[in-house]
């Protein structure tokens, strides 16, 4: 370009460039593509295929704005269409679509256009390699033969789109197969949430029933450290999420897909609600007796998306400490499942008391009984009282729930915990 000459560029190149769509790392993808161009400008492109089409196709670039825009443009383009139509895309199509390109960044367009046929090239690749069966139609099948015409899946919301109902009669055919699906909760965060959770879940499974895990507690996703799981990642396979197995207890955690703990804080209200629906939805739990959610503290948006996308929840465990102030956020936490029509299985106290590591006596430290009494108050039943146990902590941080440690009182604290759990299920 000669200095002074006026570059023209359009609206739509403009609008791209400063809001591109569907920008950034997404959670779940099967197909992927890194490629640097002439012009050292380097693109990154994933896309989610599914029944042989490009569901959701997301990008990066470290160029600036026309590879913001040929990217963005790219990707727009490539969704809803068929795999062979999206590796299709040229660059002359992108250039098209953005209603022309100054000549000298024309390069970004072609840029773009290569790094989605790698990616879908990719994604074909791997998947002639699994020899993959077609996808997902024997979950649309399962869910068309279904003759419960009371299902809310069945019929489509007034305010819904084709989308919207799609996403959710798939969210409902996964969740049918899922006999009781339990809430952990709690007011806040570190009075042991997910120390419970994970204790009832690897409990539950022990007890021979067939239990997943999830784990959509974006404050702090504990549960990979706490089950020995750290760096373990969930194989993506025919556009489903497979979940990692521990001694077949089936585990999803936000944990496996963050990069840093900080990553999910900054998330917004709607992408973490996507979130939760696109772990409840894509995964393959398969027929489970329990799924355990290890959900978000407190009783604000994020909880709530739990619930309602789960629809109907068997029970809400809430954790809490005894003292005087953590009453009030039971309180909260009882309402909150009393105007979502979720029963409530209990209140389980933690820490309340102190194991002792050497001779494993229990002492009170804190109102004794509290919690029991907060259960009362609140007319719900009292699971039991987890004592401040050093071994709890220790076990937690090197992958073990204390439920498997045999010579422990608070192991058989748990396993009481989780036996009533289950009674009170049972009937
Ligand atoms: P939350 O999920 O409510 O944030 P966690 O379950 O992650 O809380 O527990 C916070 C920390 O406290 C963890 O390090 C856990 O191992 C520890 N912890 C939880 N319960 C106990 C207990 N009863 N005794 C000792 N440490 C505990």
């Amino acid at each position: 370009m000669e200095d002074g000459e006026v570059v023209h560029v359009t609206a739509t190149v403009i609008e791209h460039a400063q809001r591109p769509r569907n920008y950034g790392k997404p959670l779940l993808s099967n197909g992927h593509a890194r490629i640097t161009g002439e012009c050292g400008d380097t693109m990154e492109m994933w896309v989610m295929v599914r029944d042989d089409v490009v569901e959701r196709a997301t990008f990066t670039t470290d160029g600036c704005a026309p590879s913001l825009a040929c990217g963005s443009m790219a990707t727009t383009l490539a969704e809803g269409k068929s795999l062979e139509d999206a590796a299709s895309i040229t660059q002359s199509d992108i250039i098209q679509a953005l209603g022309g390109l100054p000549d000298e960044v024309g390069h970004c367009a072609a840029l773009a256009a290569a790094t989605l046929r790698a990616a879908c090239e990719n994604y074909a690749k791997a998947a002639a390699q699994r020899h993959e069966p077609p996808p997902s139609s024997a979950a649309g099948a399962q869910c068309s033969s279904c003759t419960d015409r009371s299902c809310s899946a069945q019929t489509r919301r007034p305010d819904e789109s084709d989308e919207e109902f799609a996403q959710r009669q798939a969210l409902q055919q996964r969740l049918c197969r899922i006999r009781h699906k339990i809430v952990v909760l709690s007011g806040k965060g570190g009075v042991g949430k997910s120390t419970v959770a994970v204790n009832l879940a690897v409990g539950l499974a022990k007890n021979g029933n067939s239990v997943g895990l999830l784990d959509v507690d974006f404050h702090g996703p504990s549960v990979p450290t706490m089950l020995g799981l750290e760096g373990e990642k969930p194989y993506a396979q025919n556009g489903e999420l497979l979940p990692v197995s521990r001694d077949g207890l089936k585990v999803l955690s936000l944990g496996f897909f963050l990069e840093s703990a900080d990553d999910a804080v900054i998330w917004r209200g709607p992408m973490k609600m996507g979130v939760i629906r696109q772990l409840l939805k894509d995964a393959a739990w398969g027929d489970l007796d329990f799924l355990i959610i290890d959900s978000p503290p407190g009783t604000g948006d994020e909880p709530l998306s739990v619930f309602q996308l789960l629809g109907t929840v068997d029970g809400a465990v809430i954790v809490t400490t005894p003292q005087r102030v953590a009453e009030i956020d039971v309180r909260k936490s009882v309402t909150f499942c009393r105007k979502l029509g979720a029963p409530i299985l209990g209140i389980v106290e933690n820490m309340g008391s102190f194991a002792c590591p050497h001779c494993g006596t229990i002492t009170s430290i804190l109102q004794e009984g509290a919690g029991q009494r907060i259960a009362k108050d609140m007319q719900i039943p009292f699971l039991g009282s987890i004592p401040i146990d050093p071994r709890v902590a220790e076990l937690a941080d090197s992958g073990i729930p204390i439920i498997e440690a045999h010579d422990s009182a608070s192991a058989s604290i748990m396993q009481h915990i989780v036996d009533e759990i289950g009674r009170r299920l049972s009937t």
